[in-house]
């Protein structure tokens, strides 16, 4: 774990780096050239809650293969399977349906944080609707081209072995016992966080939120817990170097047993179908079969026609670096032009439970006149359907009419709700 890249204080968040520089960069150094993308998976079945999604062949633009991309996921769902049965089935077509169409491929990459946003929110609400209590964390990562983007809720992590084996985490875990602000947030929105109380009076176990008695802090479902357990994900966006990386996605039943690095060193250097077995073979050894144990390896591989002149790099301390280790010995059989390369560039980092903070004042639309669209579950609305909706707060429409996401009556109602500003309804909670 020494070297995981721990989540920041957000007072210290970097701007984003200009996609178009690193796309202009990209193509300049011939560099535009997909990579191969090779998968594995593995798992161990407890109590079997845990799920997983593997989508490599998506395409944004219909008919235009040079606009694939690969997602993949993990849900470890509780108290039932449900809500991680749902999250599979729904997620992914959720957030698709939040980027704008006909957009190019840099606006669909810059589009991608908020759609994640706004399609884990739908989930949740949609999953609510059909009144089942399970819940489940949710990673989904989208691989497109280099540029990797994971948002996640709960701690099914998501961990990067880049080429010059720097291991970083790209998730942050969720839980109450590990994460004061998310401690914080959850009391101040109505939830009450401690200890199971044994018999007696001894408190045992992790922090929990009460009622529910869940150790986490956000997730999809849990509707009997309460509306401060959020589904609103961390998102992380990182640019790989063109020697590519691999990507380890799995639930806690790997990340209980193994540190990020030592899940990475149990695999490194083998396929990813072989790695995934592995991994989830050296969790068991180090703990038993605790709990379901789900892991899925990702590698994103330079094709072999890939040329890697040698780039300039003057310009590098512009840009953001969260790993750089010039590569001292082969420990590889690349060849050693790679080394040059070996930085990973991060394009984006937010974790903000607010939603207002995360759906951001401009929404790329190519849509600029038309009926309201709500930011999250892009139903329109017409703008005389609810004029007392946005007379008065921050969504407010009426006043700055396309500065600010608009919301429609029942995701502004979830809003309300996640921040604790709604009481609590019973018929909702058991
Ligand atoms: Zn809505």
């Amino acid at each position: 774990m020494a070297t995981d890249v721990r989540p920041r204080d957000p007072s210290m968040r970097s701007p984003l780096v200009p996609l178009a520089t690193l796309i202009g960069r990209e193509l300049r150094s011939g560099k535009s050239e997909k990579p191969e993308i090779k998968y594995g998976n593995a798992a161990f079945a407890k109590r079997g809650e845990d799920y997983f999604l593997v989508r490599p062949d998506c395409i944004r633009v219909p008919g235009d293969a040079s606009s694939s991309f690969s997602v993949f996921a993990v849900f470890d769902g509780h108290n039932g399977v449900s809500a991680a049965v749902f999250a599979k089935e729904h997620l992914l077509e959720h957030v698709m349906s939040a980027i704008p169409q006909g957009v190019g491929r840099e606006e669909w990459l810059e589009a991608l944080p908020r759609a994640l946003v706004a399609g884990f929110v739908k989930t949740d609400i949609d999953f609510q609707r059909r009144g089942e209590t399970s819940g489940t964390t949710a990673t989904l990562v989208v691989v497109d081209r280099w540029t990797v983007t994971v948002a996640s809720v709960g701690d099914s992590r998501c961990i990067l072995d880049a080429k010059d084996g720097v291991v970083s985490l790209l998730t942050v875990d969720h839980r109450l016992e590990e994460n004061v602000e998310e401690r914080e947030r959850v009391t101040a929105s109505g939830g009450e966080v401690g200890r199971l109380n044994l018999f007696g009076g001894k408190e045992v176990g992790p922090l929990r939120c009460w009622p529910g008695g869940l150790c986490l802090s956000r997730s999809i479902g849990d509707t009997d817990v309460g509306e401060f357990i959020v589904p609103i994900p961390h998102v992380k966006q990182v640019k790989l170097s063109s020697a590519g990386g691999r990507l380890i996605i799995a639930s806690d039943g790997i990340w209980d047993a193994l540190s990020s690095e030592l899940a990475a060193e149990a695999c490194r250097g083998l396929p990813a179908e072989l790695s995934a077995k592995l991994v989830v073979k050296e969790a068991l050894r180090t703990c038993g079969l605790k709990d379901d144990t789900t892991c899925l390896v990702v590698d994103i591989i330079p094709s072999d026609h890939t040329l890697i002149p040698p780039s300039p790099r003057k310009q590098q301390n512009k840009f953001r670096t969260v790993l750089f280790r010039k590569k001292s010995q082969n420990s590889s059989s690349k060849p050693s032009k790679l080394s040059s390369v070996g930085v990973v560039e991060e394009l984006f980092e937010e974790g903000s439970a607010m939603l207002e903070e995360r759906l951001g004042r401009k929404f790329p639309s190519k849509e600029k006149s038309g009926p309201l669209r709500c930011a999250i579950c892009q139903m329109d609305q017409a703008p005389d359907d609810d004029l007392l909706v946005y007379s008065s707060n921050i969504f407010s429409a009426a006043s700055k009419p396309r500065e600010v996401p608009y919301l429609c009556v029942g995701c502004r109602r979830k809003k309300d709700a996640m921040e604790g500003k709604l009481p609590r309804e019973p018929a909702m909670s058991r």
